[in-house]
């Protein structure tokens, strides 16, 4: 890990690339957190994603559907920094992250009171076209989500705070 960080670091001068113990890239911070003890190809090519947000200098996002065009540009630019060092991504891996977001994404936008998938209205609100509820979602992120899976509290400073029902958090 400490070679493709290193490798990384010299396409990307001005990211600061730091082991920690997740994957995350950090736009105030221009920094990306890496898991240096995990050499599984999920935590390189996480790895690499991260550094597809930094190269295409992503910063923030206004909407839930925003931020997955983001993900979608992240993952095509990693494939070619992959390509420029040495590292092919699985494709099927790309997708099942990509998967995650839109369930994800579907989960937040589906009416709590009539099931009907509806559209964001603000950067924290969701109004059902329906039967005109509304409901507030918070604390999206361009962090890889599975970290939620693991159930680790990620450092807030290092997320971009958006979204996630309030109802049920994780
Ligand atoms: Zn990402
Ligand atoms: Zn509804």
């Amino acid at each position: 890990m400490d070679t493709l960080a290193s490798q990384l670091n010299e396409l990307l001068p001005d990211v600061s690339i730091v082991a920690g113990d997740s994957l995350c890239w950090s736009p105030s911070a221009k920094s990306i957190t890496y898991r240096t003890g995990d050499t599984s190809d999920e935590n390189i090519w996480g790895l690499l994603h991260e550094a597809g947000h930094a190269r295409l200098q992503h910063t923030s996002f206004r909407s839930d559907m925003e931020l997955l065009e983001l993900e979608v540009a992240a993952w095509d630019e990693a494939v070619k920094i992959g390509a420029k060092i040495g590292y092919k991504i699985d494709s099927e891996h790309i997708q099942d992250c990509l998967d995650t977001y839109r369930d994800w994404l579907h989960q937040r936008s589906m009416c709590p009171r009539c099931g009907i998938v509806t559209f964001q209205t603000t950067e924290s609100q969701y109004n059902c076209y329906n039967c005109h509820k509304s409901w507030t979602v918070s604390a999206s992120r361009l962090c890889r989500p599975y970290r939620l899976a693991t159930g680790q509290k990620k450092n807030r400073l290092e997320t971009i705070s958006q979204t996630v029902f309030q109802a049920k958090s994780r």
